[in-house]
């Protein structure tokens, strides 16, 4: 199973009730973060997400809002005693500010942080769950990240493994059991690649801040889940165009043309409060709507089926 929690639902101002952007994506001990707005390390606490577990940060575009928090982890982390290293993706700018705050705040870690400036294309995998980037339309250079889990029945099968050059034995062995691996000429293999093909992948969209536009709608054709910005109503349509956001209805018009199956609206402005007004312009155009709040969490089976598991109200 893999579980999304939403860690922050807000807009660029936190709210009492709404951090700034961050979700969680929990998948066989790993946690795979996309963005660190303000304060996330509070709500890593309270979804209790652990600070030692193998982990990656993915960050869809260096604005305050998306990454303020990134420090205050690490720090977390490392006054916590975390060991295991950390691979942090996104835009270039992500070097430089990473490095800054390390050389004038004072923030040593414990462990290995080391990060990646990416563009659109492939970059993580682990077992049979990777994760890709593309960009998207916003104010400067943005990407929206795509994550995939693939089906397969689970059956080795040798005659693949043979073709791809992966020595008979052990790694034979370890990837049977479902382990990725690693050839002497640095060449990845995953489980999925060694294994009798399943029915298709199952998808999860993160849209990060972005306008409706055609790389976004290409990516989520057909996704099980897209976590979509949906900053203001239509009321707005001109303040989204111009800051480079969508609006309620262009997210779930966007849906449905893409065959979405569930889209789950984040990122909304503080003027909505709890956000009524972006889930009742959302419903209308697309009905497998849902409003993301602090600390949901959806869990997404290998069949195919979603539970919605919603916060207590506060
Ligand atoms: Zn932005
Ligand atoms: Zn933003």
């Amino acid at each position: 199973m893999i579980e999304i929690v939403f860690l922050g639902s807000g807009g660029s101002i936190p709210t009492e009730k709404r951090n700034h952007p961050a979700i969680a994506i929990r998948y066989e001990g790993w946690v795979l973060l996309f963005d660190a707005g303000e304060d996330v390390q509070r709500q890593f606490e309270k979804a209790q997400l652990g600070l030692n577990k193998k982990m990656a940060i993915f960050v869809s575009h260096v604005h305050a809002d998306h990454v303020l928090g990134l420090p205050g982890l690490l720090l977390r982390f490392s006054l916590l005693g975390r060991i295991k290293p950390l691979s942090i993706y996104g835009p270039e700018e992500l070097i430089e500010y990473v490095r800054v705050s390390q050389s004038t705040i004072n923030l040593g870690t414990t462990f290995e942080a080391v990060v990646h400036a990416i563009g659109p294309g492939e970059i993580f995998s682990q077992q049979d769950l990777s994760v890709s980037a593309f960009e998207v339309d916003h104010r400067g250079f943005a990407l929206g990240y795509e994550i995939k889990w693939a089906r397969s029945t689970g059956k080795f099968l040798p005659s693949k493994a043979e073709k791809l050059g992966v020595p008979k034995g052990p790694l034979w062995k370890l990837l049977a059991s479902g382990e990725s691996i690693k050839l002497e000429d640095g060449t990845d293999i995953s489980p999925a690649d060694v294994t009798e093909p399943g029915p298709e992948s199952l998808k999860i969209i993160y849209s990060g801040d972005s306008r409706p536009c055609d790389e976004l709608k290409k990516a989520a054709r057909d996704a099980n889940i897209l976590v979509c910005e949906a900053m203001y109503t239509s009321e707005h349509s001109i303040l989204a165009e111009e800051r480079g956001h969508s609006t309620a209805a262009e997210a779930a018009n966007l849906a449905k043309e893409a065959g979405v199956k569930l889209l789950v609206l984040t990122h909304y402005s503080p003027r909505y409060y709890d956000g009524e007004e972006i889930i009742g312009e959302a419903l209308p155009n697309f009905a497998n709507s849902v409003l993301a709040r602090d600390l949901m969490r959806i869990q997404l089976s290998k069949d195919g089926s979603v539970v919605v598991i919603h916060p207590p109200v506060q």
